[in-house]
This record gives C-alpha cells, structure tokens and sequence, in this order.
C-alpha cells in the first residue's frame, strides 16, 4: 500500500479482546483495544506496566503464548487484510518482512552463537530471496546505516562483544532490513544508559524520515512520547482509556490516569507549582485483571471517583476532534 493513495490506516486495531487462562480465573488482559496507525507516523503507548502495552504488540504480531492467552475479539488489519485469519506459515512471512518487532533487552533475542552480520543476513535470505553473498553484503550496508561504526568488521561479531547501545542498533538493522510497513519498539532504550537511550531515539527518529516507515513506540516514559511521537494512547488495565494528538495529551489531558503520568514528569507538567503526586505516587497499583469489577478500573486509584464509577465502565467519548477518553467525568460535564 502506498500511503498516498487511501485514507485507509496502514494499521487498524479493532475491539482486540485477548483472555488468559490463570489459576484465578480467566483474565482479560485487552479488553476492546482499537488503534489506528497512519503511513510514516509514530504512534506512542504509554502506560504502567501489566496495562496491556506489550500484550498488545504481542498480539498484533500473533505471538502471545496460545494456550493459555486467546484472541476472543477483534480485528488487526494490515493495509486492510485482517491478520487474525492469517494462518501460521502467512504470519512468518509477514513478522520481519511487513512488521518488524524491536525489543527491550537486544540480548535475549539476539542469538549468541552467530555472528550479527549472519542474523541480519538471515533475514534478508528469508524473506527477499537473497544468496548468501548478496545478503552478507547488504547486513554490511545495514550496519552502516544505523550508525555503526566499521560495519565490515562488527558483521563478523558476535553479540557479547557489543555494547548494549551498539546491540541495540543491531536489533534496529535486523529490524528494518526487509523494509517494514510496521516497527513495533516495545521500550527500545529501557536497558540503556541515558546517553545512549538519546542516541538511539535519534536514530528512530532520522530512519522515520528517511523511510516514512511507521512505527509503534511502547513506553512507560512519557519524556520518550513528547520526543517522538505524533499520536498516543493511555492504557490502563488492559483498555484504552485516553487517545490523541501527542499535543493535545501533553498539553491537555482529560483522563486522570494520563493526568497522573503526565504529572510525575515535572518538565512536562504544564503547572509544575500545583500539587501533583508523582508517578509512584498514584495511590495503589495495576488491578489484577482476574478481579476488574463492572465499573471503571481506574477507580480505587482516582481521586475524582464518584458513585457511577464503581458501576459502570466508561466508554470512549471524543473530547475534540481526534481526542477521546474514556471517564465519566467527561460524560457528566465537568473536567477533571
Ligand atoms: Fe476516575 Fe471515575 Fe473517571 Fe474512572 S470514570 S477515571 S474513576 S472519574
């Protein structure tokens, strides 16, 4: 698909419901996840952990653990194919050629015992084809490309002779090698310095522009979002509670979950002087997701809560034009 020609979204997330068997009882880890990525932009998840922002790139990708996780519900479309009725041998072909999934923590995917110039290249015979020469040769360029300094010479390394940082770039290249519709970055620069994390956003950054690959940033830091992204969606307990423009989230955020993360960052805090708790200090945690009641889930947590929120579960109401939440407060007219 081109981008240029449709408005269609390039991927459209709707009404994803994922359960898990437990021990407790069956937990609905998405309930009614629906998101939608344009051609070439950066769209942010941010939320605690156990909100459902890795189940969800998970299961866009098809790889949650079946059994015990389910799709129950839903639809991911890929430039309007629905992956979900994709079978397995059609998903390989899809994961690192059409959407491309880069990791936390680049050791334990990469694997140790052959060199990084060979996983790219593996790759590249996988889904493009390539002979063995015409592959290893294109790795080089690859290395090159995400700033990797003497790319002839790294290719013959294996992982644990790189820095994390330079793994990391490692993961990017095998990642993008194919030319991907799709990255999925599930917090990419968690398990590096802060030096490197800069660097390592820049280089996302600066391959969006030379690509228009899009790309899904999954984050706990709301700096990263203001960084990088063009669009975002709050989760909290496995739902989308608030969604929008990064601006409109930033600069005015409606549901008080995503009020509460944006405040524990205090150079993102549009009213740094008024009392605000920071982040550890939204009272309690993530619910268990064996045990949500009927209402919303947010409320033994929020301050604003009041009798219906213990009742009913909120939907999603637009706010503005491209701007939705999910809260009562905004259904009952006032704001938080
Ligand atoms: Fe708080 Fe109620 Fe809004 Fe949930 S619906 S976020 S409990 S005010």
């Amino acid at each position: 698909m081109s981008g240029h020609q449709t408005d269609r979204p390039l991927l459209q997330v709707s009404n994803l419901c994922v359960e898990f068997r437990t021990r407790d009882g069956i937990a609905r880890v998405l309930d009614e996840v629906s998101l939608e990525l344009q051609p070439g932009q950066t769209l942010g998840i941010v939320g605690e952990s156990g909100c459902g922002k890795s189940m969800t790139a998970l299961s866009i990708m098809r790889l949650i653990p079946s059994p015990p996780g389910q799709i129950t519900a839903g639809e991911v479309r890929l430039a309007g194919e629905d992956l979900l009725r994709f079978d397995e041998q059609r998903m390989r072909d899809i994961r690192g050629k059409d959407i491309s999934m880069i990791f936390q923590e680049p050791m334990t995917s990469l694997n140790p015992v052959f060199t990084v110039g060979d996983q790219i290249a593996e790759s590249l015979r996988l889904h493009e084809g390539l002979s063995d020469k015409e592959a290893a040769a294109r790795a080089v360029k690859m290395l090159k490309a995400v700033g990797i300094p003497e790319p002839q010479a790294r290719a013959r390394e294996y992982p644990h002779q790189l820095s994390g940082g330079m793994r990391q770039r490692v993961m990017i290249a095998i990642a993008l090698a194919c030319g991907p519709k799709v990255i999925i970055a599930d917090e990419p620069t968690t398990a590096l310095d802060v030096t490197v994390q800069a660097q390592i956003f820049d280089l996302l950054r600066d391959l969006k522009e030379r690509t228009s690959t899009a790309i899904i940033l999954i984050t706990h830091d709301m700096g990263a979002i203001a960084e990088m992204t063009d669009r975002v969606t709050v989760m909290y307990a496995g739902r989308v509670v608030e969604e929008g423009p990064v601006e409109a989230i930033l600069d005015a955020p409606k549901h008080p979950y995503t009020q509460g993360l944006i405040a524990c960052v205090p150079q993102l805090d549009p009213n740094p002087t008024a009392e605000r708790p920071p982040l550890e200090e939204i009272p309690g945690v993530v619910p268990a997701l064996t045990r949500l009641g009927k209402g919303c889930a947010f409320a033994p947590r929020c301050k604003y809560a009041f009798e219906r929120c213990d009742q009913e579960a909120p939907r999603r109401v637009s706010v503005d034009a491209d701007h939705r939440a999910a809260c009562w407060l905004l259904e009952e007219g006032t704001s938080a």
